[in-house]
C-alpha cells in the first residue's frame, strides 16, 4: 500500500492570530512580566502554555486583574462593557482584537444606529459572539441552530440584516441564511463577508484534498471554532475519517489502519511547529512522502495595536 501525506496550504496562523501573539510577546518584552491577558489570547493550548511560561497571566474577566495593571484583550474581541470595566479599575489596556472582528463590531454598531434588527449567525457562548452582541445588545439576536431560526422575532421584516461570526463553516452559514431568508425575504446581507479570508481559505484547501484522503488530521484545539469546522468540512468533502488533535501524540495509531493517504491541515490559531511534529510522527510510521496542496497564497498582515506601537516608538527614541 502506498503511503503519502497531502498537506493543505494555506493552513495555520492567520494574520489576526499572528498579531495577537506578537502583541503579548512584545508587551512582555516592553513592560516585563506579568502581563495579564483576558481570555485565551487565541484558542490554542500550546500558544497559551508557551506565553504563560514567559510571564503572561490568563484571566477570565478584567476584575481578576490587579488595579492599574496591564491587560491585553484577546483576538476574539470584547464588548464595550469590558472596556468600561477595565477603565473603572484603572487598567492599562492593549486591544489585540483582530481587525476583521472589529469590522463586524462596526457593522453591528452601524445597523443598530439605523435601528435594524440584527441576526447574528454564530455559536452560542463563543467569545467573539459575546463581544459582537455586546456592541448592540438591544438589537442583536443570536442564530446558532436551525431551531433558532424559528424562534427569531423581528419588529419590522423590511429592516433586518444578518451578520456572522468570522470563523464559521461557509456552507453551513449559507444554509442558515437561506433558512432565515425563507422567513424574512427582505433580509439584508452584510456589506462584505464576515467569515474572514483565513477561515474561508483553510476550508477551501481542506475541501480540495479531502476527497483523496482516507483520513484528515486537523491540528487545533477543541475550543477553536475554525479548527473544528475544518474537521466537519473534511468529512463533508469526502474524507473517510477526520480528527482534531492538539499534538501529534494524541493521534491514535489505530486511525492509520488501512490508510493510504493522510491529509494534514491546521486551524488559524496553530503554530506550524505543531504540524511539523505531526509530519515527523507520520514519517516514523511510513508516511514520509508529503505533497503540498496549495489553493491560495496569503499575504495579509496587520499592524500591531496602536497602544503598543506607540510604546515601542517611545522606547526606540
Ligand atoms: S481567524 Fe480570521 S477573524 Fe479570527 S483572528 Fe484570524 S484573521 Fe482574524
Amino acid at each position: 500500500m502506498t503511503k503519502r501525506v497531502l498537506l493543505a496550504k494555506p493552513r495555520g496562523y492567520c494574520a489576526g492570530v499572528d498579531r495577537a501573539v506578537v502583541t503579548v510577546e512584545k508587551a512582555l518584552e516592553t513592560y516585563g512580566a506579568p502581563v495579564y491577558v483576558r481570555k485565551e489570547i487565541v484558542h490554542n493550548k500550546h500558544v497559551v502554555q508557551t506565553l504563560s511560561e514567559r510571564g503572561a497571566i490568563f484571566v477570565e474577566e478584567a476584575d481578576e486583574v490587579p488595579e492599574g495593571a496591564l491587560v491585553v484583550f484577546s483576538a476574539h474581541g470584547v464588548a464595550p462593557a469590558v472596556h468600561e470595566q477595565a477603565a473603572a479599575r484603572n487598567l492599562r489596556t492593549i486591544d489585540a482584537t483582530c481587525p476583521l472582528v472589529t469590522k463586524v463590531h462596526q457593522e453591528a454598531r452601524r445597523f443598530a444606529r439605523e435601528d435594524y434588527d440584527i441576526l447574528l449567525v454564530g455559536h452560542e457562548g463563543h467569545e467573539e459572539v459575546e463581544g459582537t452582541a455586546g456592541e448592540a445588545p438591544d438589537h442583536v439576536q443570536l442564530v446558532d441552530t436551525a431551531e433558532d431560526v424559528d424562534k427569531v422575532a423581528v419588529r419590522d421584516p423590511s429592516k433586518v440584516v444578518w451578520l456572522s461570526q468570522t470563523t464559521l463553516s461557509v456552507d453551513e452559514t449559507l444554509e442558515r441564511v437561506n433558512q432565515l431568508k425563507g422567513r424574512f425575504p427582505e433580509l439584508q446581507d452584510p456589506p462584505s463577508d464576515d467569515i474572514c479570508y483565513a477561515t474561508q481559505n483553510r476550508q477551501v484547501a481542506v475541501k480540495a484534498m479531502a476527497p483523496e484522503c482516507d483520513l484528515v488530521l486537523v491540528v487545533g484545539s477543541t475550543n477553536s471554532s475554525n479548527s473544528k469546522r475544518l474537521v466537519e468540512v473534511a468529512l463533508q468533502a469526502g474524507a473517510r475519517a477526520s480528527y482534531l488533535v492538539d499534538y501529534a501524540r494524541e493521534v491514535d495509531p489505530a486511525w492509520l489502519s488501512g490508510v493510504s493517504t493522510v491529509g494534514v491541515t491546521s486551524g488559524a490559531s496553530v503554530p506550524d511547529i505543531l504540524v511539523m511534529d505531526l509530519l515527523a510522527w507520520l514519517a516514523d510510521r511510513g508516511y514520509a512522502d508529503v505533497h503540498e496542496v496549495t489553493t491560495a497564497n496569503e499575504k495579509v498582515a496587520f499592524a500591531l495595536p496602536r497602544e503598543l506601537r506607540k510604546a515601542l516608538q517611545e522606547n526606540a527614541s
